[in-house]
């Protein structure tokens, strides 16, 4: 068993531990946390600063790390969301080097665990080798009808490139997916399927939903998205889609 300790110890739960002792076996699994004096100090390794258990990104677009910088700041969901989109595919030989970039830098700052968004099987490499556990979440969106099938077939694709045991598919967010969508996907994946939806980003979201108003409108408008049926809701949009995930049919 190896001992360390530090000024401070955060434990999973409770509250930190001044010159708390963390125990470790052979393989690096934690086996217990101790207070000081509870462990003989000539098997301590001592360390500055604080000992923290692993953190979590829940939530990370990895396959955008070459946009770091390229989208100015606080100009709105709706503007960042097309200059994400019409930017996107200006990287050339940049994107892989970027992508393990912020790999490296998130494990570097402590990350152990991602939650990674995709819309594309590029990061699937690095996912493979990298010491951070990655779940990956297949994001599917489409506003009409007639996509909505190809749509769920082109996230099933890319899954495939992913660890089965730790990919799904996931509605992008409730203005990129029609209610179609939603009740077509439930009967398309598994009961087990893990979601992560992007809900409530911004104001304009419920602006959206509960008024058919907003910035929104001129998104859809300038990417030419065809908001077929979209009616306003008089809910907002977490009322209006979490029915198609709670309701037995
Ligand atoms: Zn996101």
């Amino acid at each position: 068993m190896n001992y360390y300790a530090a000024d401070v110890v955060f434990p999973v739960a409770g509250l930190a531990i001044k010159k708390g002792v963390v125990a470790m076996d052979e393989d690096g699994v934690v086996k217990g946390v101790f207070n000081p004096g509870e462990i003989d100090e000539t098997l301590i390794e001592q360390f500055k600063g604080a000992l923290i258990p692993g953190f979590i990104n829940a939530h990370c677009h990895l396959e955008l790390s070459h946009m770091l910088g390229v989208v100015p700041r606080r100009t709105g969901l709706p503007i960042f969301l097309s200059t994400v989109i019409n930017e996107r595919g200006n990287h050339e030989m940049k994107l892989e080097e970027a992508i393990e970039a912020a790999d490296k830098l998130m494990y570097e700052n402590g990350i152990q665990a991602v939650g990674d968004h995709v819309n594309s099987a590029v990061t699937a490499k690095i996912k493979e080798t990298s010491p951070i556990k990655y779940h990956t979440f297949v994001e599917v969106m489409a506003t009409t009808k007639e996509d909505v099938v190809t749509r769920i077939d082109i996230a099933k694709e890319i899954e495939f490139h992913f660890d089965y045991k730790h990919s799904s598919i996931t509605p992008h967010a409730p203005y990129s997916c029609s209610k179609f969508l939603f009740k077509t996907l439930k009967r398309a994946i598994s009961e087990d399927n893990i979601i992560s939806i992007h809900n409530q980003e911004s104001d304009e979201e419920n602006k959206l939903f509960r008024y058919k108003e907003g910035e929104f409108l001129d998104f859809f408008e300038k990417m030419d998205v065809v908001m077929e049926d979209f009616r306003a809701q008089a809910r907002n949009s977490i009322q209006s889609y979490l029915p198609y995930y709670t309701c037995q049919e």
